[in-house]
This record gives structure tokens, sequence and C-alpha cells, in this order.
């Protein structure tokens, strides 16, 4: 990804994007102090822009950086970036991090809080799945409690497990890894929130140690726009094996369906597809 043409956002200025470099004594880069979205834009529009703005600022704010733009500013300069890479269909990424500066240990508020945008074409996150059903491993690591690491905040630190989970799970020939929590509760994969549907009603696990995905509360509302009832609770393992349906949520996996969590199975049935289908249009609207 480093090695293209194209432009950059780097802290108010585009920038080319194999120059857009940050120094190897980044704290970001030794101590995980970074916060990051992942947005799409589809016909030339961001899908929930200033959300994903705001979710950016407080992330930030839990991991005691304030972030130097306001969230009008950093709707701005993804427009930008997508305008000056000529994209009408993109991913965006925006990533906050404590850069390099005066101090190199695990304090370092002198450092100074940055901000860079990127932006690139990615299509379907699971590839055919996104027909077929996804095939979930399940993972050894769990969702550390809020009381361990801000688990509501889109930071990088979280990530670490989720790496080695999905690695894990494509090693084992899946697309990704169902997690659970530290309580032993069904969880969510390593980049996308889960939903279950049984006997035309669906549940999904209560947003309490995990990221409470914009997709996921958008997906919330369409149900409950359907009159569908919605269970939001600790799911216990053992459920599994009971629901019909499964399908993920996320900015990048949009909704995806599951066809499969280690040895249970699901059909990719009637209400997945609507689901898939009304969101695609709500996103395009
Ligand atoms: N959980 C994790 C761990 C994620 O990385 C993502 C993707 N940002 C989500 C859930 C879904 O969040 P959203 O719908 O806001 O993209």
């Amino acid at each position: 990804y480093d090695d293209r043409d194209g432009k950059i956002w780097m802290d108010g200025k585009l920038v080319e994007w194999r120059g857009a470099n940050v120094h190897i004594l980044t704290h970001a880069l030794h101590y995980a102090s970074a916060v990051f979205e992942g947005e799409r834009c589809y016909n030339g529009k961001i899908f929930k822009s200033t959300e994903h703005s705001e979710r950016l600022i407080h992330s930030g704010k839990l991991l005691d950086m304030d972030i130097p733009w306001t969230v009008e500013q950093i709707n701005a300069a993804k427009d930008e970036v997508l305008k000056a890479n000529g994209y009408t269909d993109a991913y965006v990424r925006a990533i906050a991090f404590r850069g390099a500066g005066d101090e190199m240990g695990v304090a370092a508020l002198a450092n100074p809080v940055r901000l860079a945008i990127a932006a690139w074409e990615w299509g379907a996150y699971y590839g055919d799945a996104k027909f077929k059903g996804a095939r979930l491993d399940i993972s050894k690591w769990k969702r550390p409690s809020p009381e361990t690491i801000p688990s509501e905040a889109k930071a990088a630190g979280l990530y670490m497990i989720c790496t080695m989970s999905k690695h894990a799970a494509q090693a084992r020939g899946c697309s990704d890894a169902m997690m659970f929590d530290y309580r032993g509760y069904v969880a969510e994969a390593t980049g996308a929130n889960i939903f279950f549907v049984k006997n035309g009603e669906v549940h999904t696990p209560k947003a309490d140690c995990f990221l409470n995905g914009i997709t996921r509360q958008t997906v919330l509302q369409m149900l409950r726009d359907m009159q569908i009832t919605v269970h939001e609770r600790h799911i216990m393992p053992e459920e599994l094996e009971g629901f019909e349906q499964c399908w993920l949520t996320g900015t990048a996996a949009e909704v995806t369906p599951v066809g499969q969590i280690g040895t249970y199975n699901f059909e990719v049935g009637e209400l997945t597809k609507r689901v898939a289908t009304e969101y695609e249009k709500l996103v395009r609207s």
C-alpha cells in the first residue's frame, strides 16, 4: 500500500502518497497511541461522515489525545482526499496518533497529536462470502473488559488480538474469526459486529465491551423500522447451535452473511438478504 501514486492528507495538507511517512520514533508505533476510522464513500458521499469524525475525536479523548481539528475540518479533509484522488466510491481511513517529539517513554503528552487521511478502492471485504456466507473460525483470544482497556474506542491497540485471530482463522481456511468476550459471551468478529436470527427475531450481543459499530446502529434502526423484534443481550456460546441465520456488520464488511462458525451452520436466509439489500439501498441513497 505504500508504493503507489496518489495523495494523502497529513496534518492539514496533501502530500504525495509515497512521501506520507513518519519518524521511526513516533510514539504510536511503540505504544499504540493511535485511533482510527474506516469509512466508505458511495456515489461521491461518505456514509455518516460526521458520525465517523465524531467517533474519531471521542476515541482520541479516551486515549488522552486531543485531535487538533474539528468535526467540520475533518469532514472537509476527507472530501479533499477523495477529490484529489478522483474517487467517488472508496474506503476512507483517518488515523490520529501521537507523533515523535520531546518524549520517548510511555508518557508523552508533550508530543504532537497528528492526523492523516488516506482513501483507496476496496471492494467486498469478505469477497464472494457476501453471497455464499462467510466461514468463521472461533478465536482463542477474548475481547477485554472495559476495565482493562477503553473498549468503546476504535483504538489501534485493541486490534493486536484481532490481527492474531484473523491470521489463525485464515490459516484454517476461514474468512474471519468470531471472538468471545472476557466473560465468555459471544462478542464480535475481528472487524465487524455480529447478528443472529431465530424464529423471525434478531439477537445481537450487547455492545458493552466492544465497538458499537456505526453499521450495527444503522442496522438496528433498520430492523426497528421493519417492526422486527431485536434482543440486544448477552449471548452464551451454547446458543449458537439454535440460531438459524447470522450476519456481520461493519463499514468495510457492510452486511455479510455468515454460513458457518466453527462447527455450527447457518443458512443465508430471507431476513439476512433483506437486511443486506436494504443497507445497500440506504448507503447509496
Ligand atoms: N468491531 C470492530 C472490531 C471493527 O473494527 C469494526 C469496524 N470499524 C466494527 C466492529 C464495525 O464498526 P463500524 O460499523 O462502525 O464500521
